[in-house]
């Protein structure tokens, strides 16, 4: 390798000389790749197609090792670094323009050990590698619904999905974390070990270091699990609405649920075609528990008006969760995904809420009212980053689209609708769907709460004085 130009975290352009890249390249078991590399361009495409980032160097680490010599390296020069797991953060942190990316993508292998029910899920593992694995002895770690979404990102952020209301979020199952961290130490962080370190990666995000390994608590669940999912007319939305409002008030925490606002999709003959773009209302609700069962308390769910179409069936757990894959697809769809927490699912916010749905101005798009109250309300605002602890709906802003020359509408038409529903927030978000970021400290403050953000600035300083890892959700170090 010749002399590189690469991006600094003062903001300019350094050269560093060949030597020091070879000094890098020597004993890397991974790829070292820039401009002129074949692949490169596969290797710096991250998830949202809005972002075309184009880094001066990827470091894709094979291991626990490379990722030392690739913070080692980025310290020692002064180079901004991203880091990147699954690539899915819809604010593109996980690419920069010209400096270092981290790479944890080879990094995906996922251990199991049953007996104790405990798993190890390497850095750049996705939520895929993960059921996967797990699945083949009836496990499953509580996490997010879509298989391509890093784990690494997931959890640091906290990690919602159809397990939450049963066991909280992923960061309530995490027993430890071994994270490389910016003065290239090697360190376990558990609740015995470095306790304050594991205490910030748990809502912090990436500000602390990489994260090579994840280690859960995994449950079991299905193989076989319920899914109740009509798609009724947008019009039937009052009485949906309430009527999922109603069954989730007392509903088994064995019920994973998400309210959706969405547009039939255009796939035959999975979709009746008469109904394809079709706005509509879905109750869909996972059971893990006997499959009659499931059938027999979702019934009145499927009975409430006449739908497009019922998709409601049993099906394996590793299918639901690809289901939604293909919805949201690398690269050549944009997105613009925001979120926040509310109040109640009161009537005045339901009808809002169906207000809003019957405005969305892109057919791809979806809206998400998910009740995550449970588990997670039983850990204490302090015991974690994660601050927002009293929270039962979360409302998501998924927008979606394919011609670029229609971002402003999207993007617009989000912020505007994400403003005006904030009478109804509690005034927390989740800091995972993120926009771009925009609101910067105030944003993290909103997730994790002022103490916490306190506590967390406080740890950074000890971990990341220098705030080597920043292009995540920021934490200004502060002693
Ligand atoms: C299609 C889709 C579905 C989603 N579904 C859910 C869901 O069901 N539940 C949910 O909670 N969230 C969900 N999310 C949000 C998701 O949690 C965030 O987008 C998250 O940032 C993705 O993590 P990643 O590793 O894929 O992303 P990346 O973009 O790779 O990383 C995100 C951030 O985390 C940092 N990071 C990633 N891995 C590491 C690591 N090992 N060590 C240190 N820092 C790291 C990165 O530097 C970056 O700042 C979804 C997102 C998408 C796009």
């Amino acid at each position: 390798m010749g002399d590189l130009e690469l991006a600094t975290l003062d903001g300019g352009m350094s050269v560093i000389s060949a030597d020091r890249l070879d000094a890098l390249q020597a004993g890397f078991r991974g790829r070292l790749l820039t401009a002129h590399d074949a692949g490169y361009d596969d290797a710096r495409a991250i998830w949202n197609g809005m972002m075309d980032r184009r880094p001066g160097l990827i470091a894709q680490c094979r291991g626990t090792a490379d990722v030392v010599a690739a913070v080692n390296f980025a310290r020692d020069n002064g180079v901004l670094v991203a880091v990147r797991g699954g690539g899915h953060n819809v604010a593109g942190h996980a690419s920069c323009d010209g400096g270092l990316v981290i790479d944890l993508s080879p990094m995906h292998a996922v251990l199991v050990d049953p007996e104790r029910q405990l798993v190890r899920a390497q850095g750049g593992a996705q939520l895929g590698d993960l059921d996967t694995e797990t699945q083949v002895y009836g496990l499953a770690v509580p996490a997010g619904v879509v298989s391509t979404t890093g784990v690494g990102g997931l959890t640091l952020g906290g990690g919602t999905g159809w397990q939450t209301r049963k066991r909280g979020l992923s960061i309530d199952n995490l027993r430890s974390v071994e994270i490389v961290t910016a003065d290239g130490r090697v360190r376990v962080a558990s609740e015995d070990e470095h306790p304050d370190l594991f205490w910030a990666v748990r809502g912090g995000g990436g500000n602390f270091g990489v994260v090579t390994t994840f280690e859960f608590q995994a449950y079991e669940v299905g193989p076989i699990v319920w899914v109740c999912a009509p798609f009724y007319p947008l019009a039937d939305s009052p009485a949906v609405l309430r009527a999922f409002r109603d069954f989730m008030a007392d509903a088994p925490p064995e019920f994973g649920a998400a309210l959706l606002f969405w547009s039939v999709p255009a796939l035959s003959p999975w979709y009746p075609q008469e109904h394809h773009g079709k706005a509509c209302v879905i109750p869909f609700l996972v059971y893990n528990g006997d499959l009659g069962e499931g059938v027999r308390l979702t019934a009145p769910l499927r009975n409430l008006g006449t739908p497009y179409v019922d998709h409601s069936r049993g099906m394996p757990w590793t299918a639901l969760q690809t289901m939604f894959d293909p919805y949201v697809p690398a690269g050549d769809q944009q997105y613009y995904w925001k979120n926040l927490f509310l109040t109640s699912a009161g009537d005045e916010v339901l009808d809002d809420l169906a207000d809003i749905a019957a405005t969305i101005p892109s057919t791809y798009t979806y809206l998400v009212m998910q009740p995550i109250g449970g588990a997670l309300n039983k850990v204490a605002a302090d015991a974690t980053a994660w601050g927002n602890r009293d929270v039962n709906y979360m409302f998501e802003f998924d927008s979606m689209w394919r011609d670029p020359a229609e971002a402003d509408t999207n993007i617009e038409w989000t912020r505007r609708q994400w403003e005006a529903l904030q009478k109804h927030s509690t005034g927390g978000l989740y800091v995972n769907f993120p926009g771009f970021g925009e609101e910067g400290e105030s944003l993290v403050r909103r997730a994790v709460g002022d103490k916490n953000y306190e506590q967390l600035a406080a740890v950074k300083a000890v971990y990341d004085p220098t705030n080597m890892f920043r292009l995540n959700q920021n934490i200004q170090p502060r002693a």
